[in-house]
């Protein structure tokens, strides 16, 4: 009788193009190959050429060196459906709506072929923000496995669309401003604290097809991988389990961040680590609003003036297209100068690192989940500037479920005198030991799920263990379908 056991499950792995979805990904078939999977990663040809060339190197693929270390992770690109050097952040519309209609097409041709060339793929691992991969899998008779790179809070909001609205909190122009409080696993959470996404009344936006479709879609998902920890979430998690086969792995970066081998970043990056090596501990506050979001200049100006003004020394992400790509020059004028005796401010740097650093207080973010984990990991306290998409509930997470960061406003309007008094908060006096103290903990929370009898790392294991079972079925059923037809 032929074997048909996996001896290696094999599994495509596919990130959302997109800076804040590529890293985790990346770190997901990382894990997975060093417990015996073998990986076909496809990334989009826009972010492989991005990459590149942002290490000024060409043709060098994101995991070359991995693979030199004995992991079987293999690499191939697909279109997104636009050029190459088209500007994404510009035009995010069409974008989206590349992704939406065009990306599936180009990775069924590339799942075709693989398939064809007789490798036994079992499973196809996709980001949930894509509209396609049950169906891709059905097709190729491979497990479907959605990967969330958020907190399982922002995924049961979206799961649970037809509930919001339903109850009147979504999708009408007089939209319900009470708590919502229906949501299986979660105890009430404000309509302004849910995405952005949920809070417009327009729901005809290329996203809101996106997001429609998607979670259809992760409906039939067979397993799904979230990127938070079982104890940060554990009703949101226990009701959405009661759903679907839903795993909470993370944090899903190598523990120490010096280790990371695979280079992630989209833009080159400045060193800071000097810089920071002459200052005090805890005395700089690291600036970023991520890989995507945009700031208003009015709201940037304030930001800058109110830095300005806080006499704190900070690092600063400034993005080429933080406001917009076709405005280069967003910071006010004078400012650079003013602050140069204490200020770095760069256009991209590795994050990690400088998060890791002791001379690091504080983290002035638009909340994106990566950098929420990366700074809890470093024990870095929050000065939260929520700008889209999933942020506001990050926002609510950090600041009013855990504690250990604050709002950088609490107006409608900016104001640099606000921004000034939070950074100072944030930085200096009694304040600043309360969320020092209190992201230890929750940091420890984070460490104990990774640890080899932690909640995550136990998580992992069931995961490997029922996809394989799942495998070994699917394996199974062809063989008797096999046997029947002989
Ligand atoms: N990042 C980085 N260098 C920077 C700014 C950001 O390496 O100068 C990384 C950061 O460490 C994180 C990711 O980019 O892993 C951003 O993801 P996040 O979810 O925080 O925000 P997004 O970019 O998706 O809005």
């Amino acid at each position: 009788m032929a074997d048909n056991k996996p001896k290696k499950p094999h599994a495509i792995v596919i990130p959302y193009p997109l800076q804040g979805h590529v890293i985790p990904t990346v770190n997901l078939a990382l894990k997975l190959a060093s417990q015996g999977f073998t990986i076909t990663f496809i990334n989009s040809e826009s972010i492989h050429h991005q990459t590149s060339k942002a290490q000024a190197k060409t043709g060098v693929e994101l995991f070359a060196k991995v693979r030199e270390s004995g992991l079987d992770i293999r690499y191939t690109t697909v279109s997104d459906g636009l050029p190459v050097g088209f500007d994404r952040s510009l035009n995010h519309d069409q974008f989206m709506a590349s992704l939406l209609h065009v990306f599936s097409a180009h990775i069924e041709e590339v799942v075709a072929q693989i398939v064809a060339s007789g490798e036994d793929v079992h499973c196809l691992i996709a980001d949930t923000f894509f509209v396609w991969p049950s169906k891709i899998a059905k097709k190729f008779g491979l497990v479907y496995v959605s990967f969330w790179t958020e907190p399982a809070l922002v995924f049961t909001l979206y799961y649970h669309l037809d509930l919001l609205r339903l109850n009147g909190h979504f999708a009408r122009e007089d939209c319900r401003k009470d708590t919502i409080d229906y949501i299986p696993g979660v105890k009430g959470i404000e309509q302004k604290d849910t995405t952005s996404y949920i809070q417009e009344t327009d729901t005809t936006s290329i996203c809101h097809q996106i997001i429609f479709s998607c979670f259809n879609d992760a409906k039939n998902a067979d397993f799904v991988l979230c990127n938070t920890v079982q104890e940060l979430e554990p009703e949101t998690i226990s009701a959405l389990q009661a759903k679907i086969p839903y795993y909470a792995i993370g944090p899903i970066f190598p523990n120490d961040f010096s280790k990371t081998v695979v280079a992630t970043s989209l833009w080159s990056e400045s060193q800071c680590t000097q810089w920071l090596d002459k200052k005090p501990h805890g005395s700089v506050l690291y600036v970023s609003f991520g890989s995507y979001a945009h700031v208003t200049k009015t709201d940037l100006a304030q930001i800058a003036n109110g830095l300005s003004l806080s006499k704190v020394s900070f690092v600063m992400v400034l993005r080429p297209d933080v406001v917009s790509s076709d405005d280069t020059e967003p910071l006010p004028v004078g400012f650079q100068e003013e602050v140069a005796d204490r200020a770095i401010i760069v256009p991209w740097c590795r994050q990690k690192e400088v998060l890791a650093h002791p001379a690091i207080g504080g983290f002035l973010t638009h909340c994106g989940w990566n950098s929420i984990l990366e700074s809890i990991w470093c024990q870095v306290p929050f000065l939260c500037f929520p700008l889209y998409t999933d942020q506001f509930t990050n926002r609510k997470l950090v600041v009013d479920d855990w504690k250990i960061g604050i709002n950088l406003t609490n107006r409608k309007v900016i104001t640099k005198e606000e921004v000034s008094d939070n950074i100072n908060r944030l930085m200096c006096g009694e304040s600043r030991d309360e969320f020092r103290n209190r992201i230890k903990e929750v940091k420890k929370i984070l460490e104990n799920a990774v640890s080899p009898t932690g909640s995550s790392e136990k998580n992992k294991v069931q995961f490997i263990k029922d996809l394989k079972a799942k495998i070994e079925k699917i394996a199974q059923a062809k063989c008797s379908k096999c046997n029947g037809h002989a």
